[in-house]
């Protein structure tokens, strides 16, 4: 059970899953213990001027999970729901997601509590520099190194990276990753989650023996990621029969023309509006007869209520969190093959790394590069996934759990304890 202060639904089911692997890990107890609840919690207040000449106070947060294989790191989300238990689930999913895929690097989380949408870029701009200020002493590139995720962008970034290096009077780059190019981002960060989302498709496919060009796919969430996966599954030959967002959705039995749908979107907030397909109620995108599912929006959308009709063969989980621990087991009973969120979406931290290796030695690469290399490493920890499920006849979650876990463990042994 999660600590008091960090519990919430989504603390609690990140907290099962670790047990989960522990048990199976025969984990020291010790090491458990410590690695249920995270190394630090801030709470702070962020006091923002709005247009209207008041001021506002945000509630912000940065939970830093564990850093023993290095520097924190882990995005930053804007969004209503945003509180202390959900960005603490998030902070120890980022941890086992960098150990499974081999970064040194450890795991955080961050957040407001607001909805990016109501405010005007102004109000955007104060609040991020005022909450950049109000975490600068336990963040950098040392330190702890955030990045996007659910509400911010390059722009957000950008602020962060500007609070922060006027405080210490020198450019410091290397402070968030997610940047624009112009100043120190990398090139291939903004598609990484998405493409590395597709990346482990394409293994999942090659195991299971279908044809994707032969597929069809259904897509929740289309943000950054959601947009990015069915761009690239298009760019594959998947028929991509229906996305969804948080207010619409929209189907086309044919494919939707997704590159059209992306240029609708910068324009129009309801995907159902687009010409070329059909609006439907969004809450049934889930249970659309397809072969690959794609949960690219919130944690918990796939349950114990509706795990049972599913009707895909492949489940990639983009967001981070989409299937409970219930909706798992009907999942396995059914043959559903999940990639789990912290292999499907490791993606955007590992071309993050590349970005902060970058920052660090000022030295930056081609697109190319950046592809080749996050397609290698993802490659190879999917493989290490499926061996260690199939040795240990375990599902993917739990094996890559496993993976995550154990090497976390070791270097905690290793490095012992300092009292
Ligand atoms: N927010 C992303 C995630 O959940 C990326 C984190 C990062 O690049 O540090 O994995």
């Amino acid at each position: 059970m999660a600590t008091l202060e960090w519990r919430s639904p989504a603390n609690e089911m990140a907290v099962q899953q670790f047990e989960s692997a522990a048990q199976k890990l025969n984990l020291d107890p010790n090491v458990a213990a410590r690695l249920k609840r995270p190394d630090r919690a801030l709470i702070v207040s962020v006091p923002t001027r709005v247009d209207d000449g008041g001021v506002h106070v945000f509630t912000g947060y940065r939970v830093q999970h564990n850093d023993v294989l290095g520097p924190f790191k882990g995005g930053i989300r804007y969004h209503p729901d945003v509180n202390l238990g959900e960005v603490s689930a998030l902070a120890m999913w980022m941890t086992w997601k960098c150990s499974l895929v081999g970064l040194p690097l450890g795991g955080a989380k961050g957040g407001i509590a607001c909805d990016p949408a109501e405010l005007s870029r102004n109000e955007l701009q104060g609040m991020t520099r005022r909450y950049t200020a109000e975490i600068l002493n336990f963040i950098g590139p040392e330190v702890d190194v955030p990045a996007p995720d659910m509400g911010t962008n390059e722009q957000i970034m950008a602020w962060i990276m500007d609070t922060y290096s006027q405080h210490k009077g020198f450019a410091v780059p290397g402070v968030v990753t997610g940047k624009p190019v112009a100043v120190g981002g990398t090139l291939g960060r903004r598609e990484a989650t998405g493409r590395g989302v597709v990346y482990t498709i394409i293994e999942a496919a090659k195991h299971l023996g279908i044809d994707l060009a032969k597929c069809s796919a259904a897509i929740q969430g289309f943000g950054n990621v959601g947009s990015v996966t069915a761009k690239e599954l298009a760019g594959l030959g998947v028929k991509v029969l229906a996305v969804s967002d948080r207010s619409s959705a929209v189907t086309n039995g044919k494919g939707l023309p997704i590159d059209e749908l992306i240029q609708f979107k910068e324009k129009n907030p309801r995907l159902d509006k687009f010409p070329k397909g059909e609006k439907f109620p969004g809450d049934q995108l889930l249970e659309l007869k397809c072969d690959i599912l794609v949960p690219a929006a919130g944690e918990m959308q796939i349950t114990r209520e509706n795990a049972g009709r599913l009707k895909c063969r492949i489940v990639a989980e983009g967001a981070n969190g989409p299937t409970t621990p219930e909706a798992d087991e009907i999942l396995r009973d059914k043959e559903v093959f999940v990639i789990p969120d912290i292999l499907a979406n490791a993606g955007g931290v590992v071309v993050s790394y590349f970005e902060w290796v970058q920052d660090l030695q000022n030295f930056f690469w081609t697109e190319d590069e950046v592809n080749k290399k996050l397609r290698e490493i993802l490659t190879r920890a999917f493989q290490e996934v499926l061996r260690t499920s199939q040795k240990e006849k375990v599902d993917m979650r739990l094996a890559a759990l496993m993976l995550g876990v154990s090497r976390v463990a070791r270097a905690m042994l290793w490095r012992g304890l300092y009292a």
